[in-house]
């Protein structure tokens, strides 16, 4: 049942390469992202959690928009059915982004209930829409208003959420349109958005939307149908913002975008703001827009970033705190800004090529956002803490919930999750980098009629053995990119933020056909040149020592501590594994030996074990499965 959807996909696909025309040759990002469905986890990580986010929790988060009203919301709306509005004002947004998840898995393996309950849902989304193209369910119902939805269409663009939820139905439109070859749903989004530029767009106006997500999206949608006022507008909000500075540090409008240096306000609107000025970047090579944000990444991985990869440490106004800000109990670390970190990193990896970015990514990967999904799919959290005591038994970050009254995270794990793969490589000027681990077939193009197959045999994240082997009839001379990760090094990220108490951490070793080649680093990568012949054999050994580290003296919270790590994954101790202790207060040494061991528990990872002290750690991503505990990924120095 594979091939049709695959077939349609590429037909899609192939149309929207034939209408480039005459934009062939215009400025993009320097590296591309290999699509997700070019590429496959087979591994025993990544590739049942794909699975479980396909089969649990897409079908969970569809069943949960039924009950909670999110999808009873368009039927009012289209007059289908009698009632109110019903739950907060961004809801329409929860069900776009769940339809945009469905899409990917859609993708993916075709699944024939799947795609007629999809296009049952956009016949809703549809018949919601009024008929010059607005679309918000609460206005459009008009009974009990939510009370920030404003009076009038776009009153209140400040809170309404009118343009951040469209954003997210662009996103989902363009992801069924790759997916099906259908342009069911995107001509809803092409007729709203073209609402949006006959209604705003001016050179001379200034609109300031309130939670970015509509900067982004509208560059998807230009990607997607070529016209260009889609790009002029996205580019027309981010100028906007710091013009009058109304909304303040909370929604980035304190400065012209272009003047921002230091990542503030709402961490979840700042990092699609910085995805939206990376895309416009990439397209119009606008230096401007690189400076920013390029500052903007140094100051959040030298100031704000936790070891857990989260950002958004602070929890009024779910936002970034000052620099050195970093909380443990207290971190916010939103499951959406880890979700937002890893795409804004996969962004600024495309336009510079740098191992750093992916660094950044995969940490946040392997743990803050993994920490938002419990293995069986269905129970989540939303703010993610590195340390939870007693008295916080009551709160909703000690223990997970199937679900929120404000479900952005699970929404956005549904769609975030079943594109992964996307991220495993990367080409650009004739390289192919490997950014991601684990055992996984692709096909990548490199140029013209080039196709080079790639396959991947490792335990990673659990053994740091990789074995990469050049298949296909894409042989020929192309440099195969390995990134060395910032973790076998002396910083776990590019910054003076965290660094290792041992700077030993043994070598990473290169192999081509079973013998040792010295490599060439280049921005955080081996680069390996080569005529590559079919059947072609790399194998990967890197150091898996388990590390401790340190933080930062100006992170007033971790001073005396240190956090221990074995490859990618950040560790901590949870007091089911402790009884009669207190894990917060737990102390050890830096110079203490963490012997590693397959678990039972959860799915089978290497747990790290001290005999003398009797601790024992988990991976973060697996805490709160067996029950209310005390957790701390930070242990006291001796
Ligand atoms: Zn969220």
């Amino acid at each position: 049942m594979k091939r049709p959807a695959l077939l349609i996909a590429l037909i899609a696909l192939i149309g929207l390469l034939a209408g480039c025309g005459s934009r062939t040759a215009a400025p993009d990002y320097t590296y591309t992202s290999v699509p997700f469905t070019d590429a496959r986890f087979t591994d025993g990580f990544w590739a049942p959690r794909i699975e479980t986010v396909s089969e649990r929790t897409i079908p969970f988060a569809f069943r949960k928009c039924e009950e909670t009203g999110r999808i009873a919301n368009f039927a009012v709306a289209a007059g289908l059915a009698d009632g109110d509005f019903q739950g907060l004002q961004f809801n329409d947004s929860d069900l776009f982004k769940i339809m945009e998840g469905a899409s990917y898995r859609l993708a993916v393996s075709y699944d024939e209930p799947l795609d007629r309950y999809l296009d049952s849902l956009i016949r809703l989304v549809t018949l919601a829409q009024e008929p010059d193209g607005y679309l918000y369910t609460p206005r459009t119902i008009g009974r009990t208003m939510p009370r920030d939805a404003g009076a009038e269409r776009w009153s209140n663009i400040r809170y309404s959420h009118e343009l951040y939820n469209v954003g997210h139905l662009y996103e989902a439109a363009v992801a069924h349109y790759y997916a099906t070859g259908k342009r069911t749903l995107l001509d809803v989004a092409v007729k709203n958005a073209d609402l949006l530029y006959a209604t705003f767009y001016e050179p001379d106006r200034k609109i300031v939307p309130g939670h970015e997500e509509i900067e982004l999206a509208l560059v998807k949608l230009y990607r997607a149908t070529h016209d260009p006022r889609y790009l002029d507008l996205a580019r027309f909000f981010l100028d906007a913002r710091g013009s009058d500075g109304e909304q303040g540090s909370y929604s980035q409008d304190h400065l012209p975008v272009t003047e921002q240096r230091e990542a503030v306000g709402h961490a979840v609107r700042g990092l699609y703001l910085y995805m939206g000025m990376a895309d416009v970047a990439a397209l119009e090579q606008d230096a401007a827009y690189i400076a920013a944000i390029d500052s903007l990444w140094n100051n959040i991985v030298s100031r704000k970033l936790y070891i857990t990869g989260g950002v958004g440490g602070q929890i009024d106004g779910e936002a970034f705190g000052d620099n050195y800000y970093l909380p443990n109990d207290k971190a916010y670390c939103e499951t959406c800004a880890a979700i937002a970190n890893c795409m804004w990193n996969q962004r600024m990896f495309q336009l510079h090529g740098d191992a750093k970015y992916i660094d950044v990514l995969e940490r946040s990967l392997y743990n803050n956002v993994l920490s938002g999904l419990s293995l069986n799919g269905m129970e989540f959290f939303y703010p993610n803490v590195l340390e939870v005591r007693e008295e916080m038994f009551g709160e909703w970050c000690a223990r997970r919930s199937p679900w929120f009254d404000c479900s952005c995270c699970p929404s956005n794990l549904s769609r975030f999750i079943p594109s992964l793969s996307g991220y495993i490589y990367a080409t650009g000027n004739n390289r192919v980098y490997v950014n991601l681990f684990g055992s996984s077939e692709a096909t990548l193009s490199l140029g013209q009629d080039r196709r080079v197959a790639i396959s991947q045999r490792s335990d990673y994240p659990w053994s740091g053995e990789v074995e990469i082997t050049v298949d296909g009839n894409g042989a020929g001379r192309f440099d195969l990119l390995i990134r060395i990760p910032g973790w076998t090094q002396e910083r776990p990220v590019a910054s003076d933020l965290y660094r290792y108490v041992s700077s030993e951490a043994g070598r990473t070793v290169i192999r081509i056909n079973g013998e040792e080649v010295d490599y060439r680093k280049e921005k955080g990568y081996a680069v390996l040149s080569r005529t590559w012949k079919a059947g072609d054999h790399v194998s990967v050994s890197f150091p898996m020592e388990v590390r401790k580290v340190k933080v930062n003296e100006r992170v007033t919270f971790d001073r005396g501590k240190f956090a221990v790590e074995r490859g990618p994954i950040v560790y901590c101790a949870e007091g089911v594994d402790h009884p009669g202790r207190s894990v917060v207060e737990m102390e050890a040494s830096t110079g203490d030996e963490f012997r590693a061991g397959r678990s039972e528990l959860f799915d089978r990872p290497v747990i790290l074990r001290n005999e003398e002290r009797g601790i024992t750690l988990i991976p973060y991503y697996a805490r709160a499965h067996r029950g209310l505990s005390e957790m701390s990924v930070f242990l006291r120095e001796e």
